[in-house]
């Protein structure tokens, strides 16, 4: 029965046919991806594979020339073959990119804010929350991540990991329906990877919706409900764990997985 419900309820995320290009380079080739509500997925994949392009074309910040995408059930973008068939109002778009939390490789703190402001500033420009609530929703936020010690510093003040921590407690604050991390531990230093890792997978075994890139493959085992591999902008082998990582079927995930393990 469980299994029937889940069916019928709409994907998290799902990108159809996605096709992106740069000029003459073609960076996304055709990729498909079902994300379910509550799923982990990671994303593998070598650099300039397409990963970031993908990320930011679910989060509305690229157009795809073909193909679409739909968070829970409503079209994000829809293109195909570089015809126009729906445009949505830039309005439309902030409203929906407003359920996607999106977690950077490097933080991308307000420099000028306190840590509990970074937090609080987003529910508050939206106008989902009044100030005294914002904050108040901020503190819980960063108990969470284990920084309510530092909700009055400043993001220069805090290690990378911590900064880090912020943006994760950031990207809660807008209570999304899916995040979107961009390799979250690749800017930092080894010792402050765990700090990190630790937040996602407190996340990842809540219930939230994850769309992870990166690189850390025993993380990705630990968290992962489907592992994608992507390569040349497609995706060429889906699965579990254990099936993409111990028995991958295509030569190109087998190469990039000697490389990395
Ligand atoms: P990954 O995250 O897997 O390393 P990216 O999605 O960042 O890969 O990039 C894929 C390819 O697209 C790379 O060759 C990159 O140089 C190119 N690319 C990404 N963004 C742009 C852009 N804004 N303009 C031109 N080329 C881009
Ligand atoms: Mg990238």
């Amino acid at each position: 029965m469980t299994g029937e419900t889940l069916e019928i309820r709409p994907a998290a995320v799902e990108v159809r046919d996605v096709h992106k290009w740069y000029g003459a380079q073609r960076v996304l080739n055709g990729v498909e991806l079902t994300v379910r509500p509550g799923e982990v997925t990671v994303i593998l994949g070598p650099s300039g594979s397409g990963k970031s392009t993908l990320l930011r074309v679910i989060n509305h910040l690229e157009k795809p020339e073909i193909g679409h995408v739909s968070l829970n059930g409503e079209l994000i973008g829809v293109r195909r073959h570089g015809e126009r068939l729906k445009e949505l109002t830039e309005r439309a778009i902030l409203a929906q990119r407003g359920r996607i939390g999106f977690v950077f490789q490097n933080f991308n703190l307000f420099p000028h804010l306190t840590v509990l402001d970074n937090v609080a500033a987003a529910p508050v420009a939206t106008r989902r929350l009044k100030r005294p609530e914002a904050r108040e929703l901020a503190r819980t936020l960063l108990d969470r991540v284990g920084l309510a010690d530092k909700a009055g510093a400043y993001p220069r003040q805090l290690s990378g990991g911590q900064q880090q921590r912020v943006a994760i407690a950031r990207a809660l604050a807008l209570r999304p329906g899916v995040i979107l991390f961009d390799e979250p531990t690749s800017a930092l230093d080894p010792e402050l990877v765990g700090e990190v890792l630790a937040v996602i997978k407190d996340l990842a075994t809540s219930g939230t919706t994850l769309v992870i890139v990166t690189h850390e493959i025993g993380f990705a085992r630990e968290v992962a409900d489907r592992i994608v591999f992507l390569d040349e902008g497609r995706v060429v082998e889906q699965g579990s764990p254990t099936e993409v990582l111990d028995h991958p079927t295509h030569e190109r995930t087998r190469d990039f997985l000697s490389k990395v393990l």
